[in-house]
C-alpha cells in the first residue's frame, strides 16, 4: 500500500467513530483456551458479544495477531499455555478500545478457518483453527494480507498547551512497554508497565508541580506504544530532554540488583547492556506490529552534527542523574552504560534510559512498589534534571569542556 493510500484509509478510518456508533459499549473477553495438537490447534476467545476479528500473520518469528474492535480482556490472568502450533500467546490493549492477541506459532502456519459460535444468550465463542503450512505458502498469504497490517493507528500524539511565548524546556517521560507488552514481570505477577507508569506518572507531577518545565508522557495509560512513536513524540514537541523509565528482569535472580542509566550508543558498553536493549527493543515483536522502516529522511550530515552534540548532553545528563540518584536509588556497581536502544535514537532529542531496579530482585521490587521510595526517587531526579538546564542555560548551547 502506498503511503498515500494508508494517509487516505487512516483517514477514513478516523471518520467513522466506530465506538461511538456501538454506544461505546465495549465487548468483554472472558476467556481463551487452546486445544488440539500439532496438526490443528484451536484458539477459542469467549466474547460478551459478537466482534469483527481482523486476523493477519507476521514472520520472523510466526505470529498470528487477532485484532479485536471494541474489545477489552477482563481482569485476572488467563491461562497462556504452550499448545500445538502455538508456543505461547498473549492479549492486551493496543489502542483504546482495540484489543489484540498475538499467538506466536511454532512454526508457519494457516489460518484454517475463524467463526464466531454462540454458545448461550450472553456468550458467544470466537474460534480460529491453526493448520501446519510450508514457509513460502505463509509469507504468500502475508503479503496478501499486508494491508490488515496498516490498520494499527497511530499511538495519539500527546499535545503540549501552544502558548508561545512558553519557552520553559521541555521534558518528555516515557513510561516503557504498555497494553500487551507487560514487560518484565516480578515475582508475585507484578508487571513492569504498571511499575513504570506510576513511576512516570509521580515524575510528571512533580515536574510539573516545580512549575520550571512543559511535560509531556508517552502513553498516561495502559495503551501500547510502538518503540518508533515514543522517538515520534519527543521530536514533535522539541523536546529538551527525553527520559525512558524501565525496570529491567534477570534470569539469574540473586545477588544482582540497582538501577542503570543508558545512553545510545551502535556498540554496548557490555555484554549485559547488548542483551538488554535487545530486550527492550523487542516491544514492537511482542505486539504483532512489524517495524516498518521510519527514518526520516533528512540528510544525514545534519543529523550527524545533531547527534554529536545530543550525545554529549545525554552523556552529560546520565552522570548527572546518577550522582543525584545515588543517596536514594541504589545504584548498579557500572551504573552509566551505553547500547543500542531503539527509543534514544532521536538524533536532536538529549535521551537517557533508567532502569530503576531488577524486578526479579526481591529488594528492589519492595522499593519500585513503595510510594514513598517512588517519591524520594522521583524528586532526586528532578534535582538531577534542575541542574542540567541550569549547566546548560548557564553554558549557552556548549557542553562545559
Ligand atoms: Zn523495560
Amino acid at each position: 500500500m502506498t503511503r498515500f493510500a494508508l494517509i487516505a484509509l487512516l483517514a477514513l478510518l478516523g471518520a467513522i467513530p466506530a465506538a461511538a456508533q456501538k454506544g461505546d459499549r465495549l465487548i468483554s473477553a472472558t476467556a481463551t483456551q487452546l486445544g488440539g495438537d500439532k496438526s490443528r490447534t484451536r484458539l477459542s476467545i469467549d466474547l460478551s458479544d459478537v466482534a469483527e476479528p481482523s486476523v493477519f500473520t507476521l514472520a520472523d518469528p510466526y505470529r498470528v495477531i487477532v485484532d479485536l474492535p471494541d474489545v477489552v480482556f477482563g481482569g485476572g490472568a488467563l491461562p497462556h499455555q504452550a499448545r500445538g502450533l502455538v508456543s505461547a500467546y498473549r492479549y492486551g490493549l493496543i489502542a483504546p478500545g482495540r484489543s489484540r492477541v498475538v499467538v506466536d506459532a511454532t512454526g508457519p502456519v494457516a489460518v484454517e478457518q475463524v467463526r464466531t459460535v454462540q454458545i448461550d444468550k450472553g456468550r458467544v465463542r470466537l474460534v480460529i483453527d491453526l493448520v501446519p503450512a510450508t514457509r513460502a505458502a505463509f509469507l504468500q498469504k502475508m503479503q496478501r494480507d499486508a494491508p490488515n497490517v496498516e490498520q494499527l493507528p497511530p499511538a495519539p500524539t500527546p499535545k503540549l498547551s501552544s502558548d508561545a511565548s512558553d519557552d520553559r524546556p521541555v521534558v518528555v517521560v516515557d513510561p516503557g512497554h504498555g497494553g500487551l507488552d507487560t514487560g518484565a514481570m516480578g515475582a508475585g505477577g507484578e508487571e513492569e508497565k504498571n511499575v513504570v507508569l506510576r513511576f512516570a506518572t509521580t515524575l510528571n507531577n512533580l515536574l510539573l508541580e516545580s512549575g520550571r518545565y512543559r511535560v509531556l508522557m508517552t502513553r498516561v495509560d495502559d495503551n501500547f506504544v510502538k518503540l518508533d512513536d515514543r522517538v515520534r513524540i519527543a521530536r514533535d514537541a522539541a523536546a529538551d530532554l527525553f527520559i525512558s523509565i524501565h525496570a529491567d528482569s534477570l534470569a539469574d535472580p540473586f545477588g544482582v540488583r540497582g538501577a542503570t542509566v543508558y545512553t545510545l550508543s551502535e556498540t554496548a558498553s557490555d555484554a549485559e547492556a547488548a542483551r538488554l536493549a535487545e530486550k527492550e527493543n523487542r516491544a514492537d515483536v511482542i505486539a504483532g506490529v512489524d517495524l516498518a522502516s521510519e527514518t526520516d529522511d533528512v540528510a544525514d550530515i545534519l543529523i550527524d552534527l545533531a547527534r554529536r552534540e545530543t550525545k554529549v548532553f545525554s552523556m552529560r545528563f546520565a552522570h548527572n542523574l546518577v550522582t543525584s540518584v545515588k543517596p536514594v536509588i541504589r545504584l548498579n556497581k557500572n551504573p552509566t552504560r551505553a547500547a543500542s536502544f531503539v527509543v534514544l535514537k532521536a538524533p536532536d532529542v538529549p535521551s537517557v534510559l533508567l532502569e530503576l531496579g531488577y524486578m526479579t530482585s526481591q529488594e528492589d521490587l519492595k522499593l519500585l512498589t513503595s510510594p514513598e521510595w517512588r517519591d524520594k526517587a522521583a524528586a532526586a531526579m528532578v534535582r538531577a534534571i534542575d541542574g542540567f538546564f541550569s549547566a546548560r542555560s548557564a553554558g549557552g548551547m556548549l557542553p562545559p569542556g
